[in-house]
């Protein structure tokens, strides 16, 4: 079918985000808790479109509003870029300590915080995205805890959580830069706990936590072809599929 987002005719399917296919397109509309792998979040809400159907008109968050007709879809209307700037505002004041929301802020031209009270450290947007990534993962080590103002990403009892494998997906899809990771000397450090990190055979760099190689292969049953990183596996695949067609080629 095929749906129009800012006067352009663009062609979607049946239960696709809006914001795929918006960046299918060509078309940019900010989102900070959007993932690839992990989709359909509508946590940070900057990703608002407004939506005209027939008569009516209406917001949604465009990274998980599914498309089920012909419609039109404007993603940066004088309404939406107003409620954006507002949404902009409210994370800023939540996590002024991240970078990347530092950026952002004066990239939407924020002025300071005077209404709330802010902590000058806080980087975290609780958009869940780490909770969600760790929960895919399998581990289980972190989640949200408390409510309100205290709401917070934790470990069990803020504890050193034994669940955790080290795999570092929390860090790694964290828009924010709020979960600390640290490698140095081929140990990592996450939510206080130091792995060791394992070498690739064939070319010697630092890839996984033991733990990580162990959960995987063991409890996933997944064959992990000897202790090879992404980028060897491909390579040795690459050449196995070679001899293979070589081999068949001389038949
Ligand atoms: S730590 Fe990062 S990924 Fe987790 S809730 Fe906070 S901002 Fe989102």
């Amino acid at each position: 079918m095929n749906i129009i987002i800012d006067g352009k005719e663009c062609s979607a399917e049946h239960g696709e985000y809006i914001l795929n296919v918006a960046e299918r397109n060509g078309i940019h509309i900010p989102a900070l808790c959007h993932s690839e792998a992990l989709p359909g979040q509508g946590n940070c809400r900057m990703c608002i479109v407004e939506i005209v159907d027939g008569s009516r008109r209406k917001i949604v968050t465009s990274c998980s509003y599914p498309v089920t007709k012909e419609i039109e879809v404007i993603t940066c209307s004088e309404r939406i870029k107003e409620m954006r700037r507002t949404i902009m505002r409210l994370l800023s004041a939540r996590a002024p300590g991240s970078d990347f929301i530092k950026r952002l802020s004066e990239e939407y031209n924020i002025p300071p915080e005077t209404r709330f009270k802010i902590d000058n450290e806080e980087k975290c947007i609780l958009c869940g995205l780490c909770v969600r990534a760790c929960d895919e993962v399998g581990a289980h080590a972190i989640s949200m805890v408390n409510r309100g103002t205290i709401k917070k990403v934790s470990t069990p009892f803020e504890e050193t959580p034994p669940e955790c494998i080290g795999c570092g997906a929390c860090a790694y899809v964290c828009p924010t830069g709020a979960i600390e990771i640290e490698e140095h000397q081929g140990k990592r450090r996450i939510w206080n706990k130091t792995f060791e990190l394992l070498k690739c055979t064939r070319c010697g760099d630092h890839f996984m936590t033991r733990e990580q190689y162990e959960y995987i292969k063991n409890k996933k049953g997944i064959d992990m072809d000897g202790l090879l990183c992404d980028k060897c596996r491909k390579k040795t695949t690459g050449e196995k599929l070679k001899e293979v067609l070589q081999t068949v080629g001389k038949q």
